[in-house]
């Protein structure tokens, strides 16, 4: 056994992870691992020409850490399987950007007409 070298703050968790305490022990040289925060989870149903199938959506904080480094923490937006690669990591303030951006898009689309032909 090698003595531990100052590397326990990449193993233990932030305030806001929300799994067991010490869950993350990376190996030297080995894979690193999450911590992970679940904020929401968004059931979207099966709709009429919107998706042929339901999707599950889920607002999490996650944060990749090895033995010896630890990246930014993060807030993603994906399905709910975290092993999923293609899911887009963004910071507070690119998320309060798209926060703003959707919040405007929303009220663009509610503030206009449906569209000629549009029955909702
Ligand atoms: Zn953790």
């Amino acid at each position: 056994m090698s003595p531990v070298n100052g590397d326990d703050r990449y193993r233990s968790c932030p305030s806001w992870c929300q799994e067991p305490a010490g869950h993350l022990r990376p190996e030297p040289n080995g894979p690193g691992g999450y911590h992970t925060a679940e904020i929401a989870l968004i059931d979207l149903p099966e709709r009429d020409g919107i998706r042929g199938d339901p999707l599950e959506l889920v607002v999490r904080i996650e944060q990749y850490v090895t033995h010896t480094t630890a990246d930014p923490p993060v807030i993603t937006l994906g399905s709910s399987d975290i092993d999923e690669p293609d899911r887009e990591g963004l910071t507070a303030d690119e998320t309060e950007d798209l926060v703003g951006a959707l919040q405007r898009a929303i009220a663009t689309l509610r503030a206009g007409s449906s569209g000629a032909g549009f029955v909702v």
